[in-house]
């Protein structure tokens, strides 16, 4: 295995580590990936029914861009890998988090009906890669979640090509995705994303009691 993937394998345990420890990732939940070289493209991808408190490095896997495990492992790759292929070959991503927190659950159900979330007007935006001011307005679709792989491997691409500016994407009643040109930036990324999703749900419940 090259240094580069073992180097990337440290780097996502300690990231599901401290996502789990977030609530994150809770219940073997989320995948985590990185890629560790474009042609022939590999990943080194998070493990399916996994703890992600509980990850170790000599676990995550290396799989080809038809999914297919090409390292030494009895494991088997997340479900979701196909989503996370296609986010790479889409936006050229160098790593994708997916998390089920409660609150990108809950917005992932709550603005279903219209298609996607708006996030405008918070400093926090600027954390997201391009993104100068808080006047940013920033758009999160939601897909509608389904257990066909590659049909929803086909809906996330489609939903990537329609809304090129996005940072990230919702799955209905599922969770987030977001990725970065590296495993850094997709960090950031999520936690962004779940820090604007947290703040504009407890503010709209404060809101009520006020
Ligand atoms: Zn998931």
């Amino acid at each position: 295995m090259s240094n580069n993937f073992q180097e990337l394998a440290v780097s996502l345990a300690a990231i599901a580590k401290g996502f789990h420890g977030r609530g994150w990732l809770l219940g073997t939940s989320g995948n985590l990936s990185a890629v560790v070289q474009r042609e022939p493209l590999r990943l080194a991808m998070s493990p399916s029914g996994i703890d992600k408190g509980e990850l170790t490095p000599d676990q995550l896997l290396s799989i080809d861009e038809n999914a297919r495990i090409v390292s030494d492992h009895a494991g088997k790759p997340s479900d979701e890998s196909l989503l996370h292929i296609r986010i790479v070959k889409q936006r050229g991503a160098g790593a994708v988090l997916h998390t089920h927190s409660i609150w990108n659950t809950i917005f992932s159900d709550l603005y279903a009906s219209e298609g996607g979330v708006k996030i405008e007007g918070y400093e926090m935006l600027k954390g997201l890669e391009g993104v100068r001011t808080h006047e940013h307005s920033e758009w999160l679709p939601i897909i509608d979640n389904s257990q066909d792989m590659p049909a929803l491997a086909e809906l996330v691409d489609q939903t990537l090509k329609e809304n090129p500016a996005a940072h990230g994407f919702l799955l209905r009643r599922h969770g987030l995705y977001s990725w970065g040109d590296t495993l850094a930036q997709a960090k950031r990324h999520i936690e962004i994303l779940e820090f604007l999703l947290e703040t504009m749900g407890r503010t709209s419940l404060i809101r009520r009691t006020m």
